[in-house]
């Protein structure tokens, strides 16, 4: 058993399984949460072996008795890693608006809760860290990807105000904003991901290592990889006029 508690959101698959390894191997016991019990279990048992506690806490995020099972939860643990998320891919007016608004509750809302949750009870015990899961298309308007955009511009201002607020109190907060990874993420969303080039891609381990060293130095926002930081600080300084028809016209290459 480890003498700290991690939890991990989104656990089941891609980054969040990787943060889930990789905390265990640095001696965390862990709380897995996801919706796949059966991928939650495989992955707990697998964990267990190598002799730290893996706990299974199935939850849709996006169900609010679901969601308060977990914030209590979130209320016990050394560190807090929010990263379930997905996105959704095409012209707003045409997407699902129940898959929109789940989207939203999902990226931003359980973020916000859980974020709630552990924050406080940290702050009152001196000592904690919560990694908030953004990405790099928070950093400008994404047409074509318009709520996920505005959900991780969210998270990332969100995060670092709280990174700021913390400052002092022995708790880290940092916003992780990947760009382009392999995993099940542009699947689920429809993305029409083949048109990206290869080396604009990451693999999920490296993201996740890169997360969660920027979250023990107390990093306000960490971009992993030499061509996102490119990509990111190019976004950052770039006015939104230019940033949002650019990133339109690419987006709408790529559906074609
Ligand atoms: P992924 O492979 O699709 O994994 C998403 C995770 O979120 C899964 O574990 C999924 O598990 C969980 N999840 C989805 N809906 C949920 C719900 N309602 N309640 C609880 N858990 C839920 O995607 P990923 O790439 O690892 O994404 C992880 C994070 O990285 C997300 O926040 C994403 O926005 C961000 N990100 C990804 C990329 C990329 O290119 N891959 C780039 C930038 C940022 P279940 O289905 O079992 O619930």
């Amino acid at each position: 058993m480890g003498d700290r508690v991690a939890l991990i959101t989104g656990a089941s698959i891609g980054i969040g399984e990787q943060f889930t390894r990789q905390l265990a191997a640095r001696g965390y016991d862990v709380v897995l949460v996801a919706r796949d019990v059966a991928r939650l279990e495989a992955l707990a048992k697998e964990i267990e072996a190598g002799g730290v506690s893996a706990e299974v806490l199935a939850a849709d995020l996006t169900d609010a008795a679901q969601l308060a099972t977990v914030e209590a939860r979130a209320r016990t643990v050394d560190l807090l890693v929010n990263n379930a998320g997905f996105g959704t891919f095409g012209p707003f007016h045409t997407l699902d608006i129940e898959t929109e608004l789940r989207e939203i509750n999902l990226n931003v809302m359980a973020l916000v809760r859980l974020t709630h949750a552990a924050a406080a009870a940290m702050v009152e015990r001196g000592s904690g860290g919560i990694l908030n899961v953004s990405s790099l298309a928070g950093f400008q308007p994404g047409p074509s990807n318009a709520t996920y955009g505005a959900t991780k511009a969210f998270v990332t201002s969100f995060t670092e105000a709280v990174h700021e607020e913390l400052r002092g109190t022995g708790v880290n907060v940092t916003a992780l904003c990947p760009g382009f990874t392999h995993t099940d993420f542009q699947a689920r969303a429809n993305a029409p991901a083949d048109e990206v080039p290869g080396f604009m891609w990451q693999e999920a381990p490296e993201v996740a290592r890169a997360g969660l060293d920027g979250l023990e130095k107390n990093k306000a926002i960490v971009i992993p990889g030499a061509v996102n930081k490119v990509m990111g600080n190019l976004s950052a300084v770039t006015p939104h006029a230019i940033t949002r028809r650019v990133g339109g016209a690419v987006l709408k290459r790529a559906s074609h």
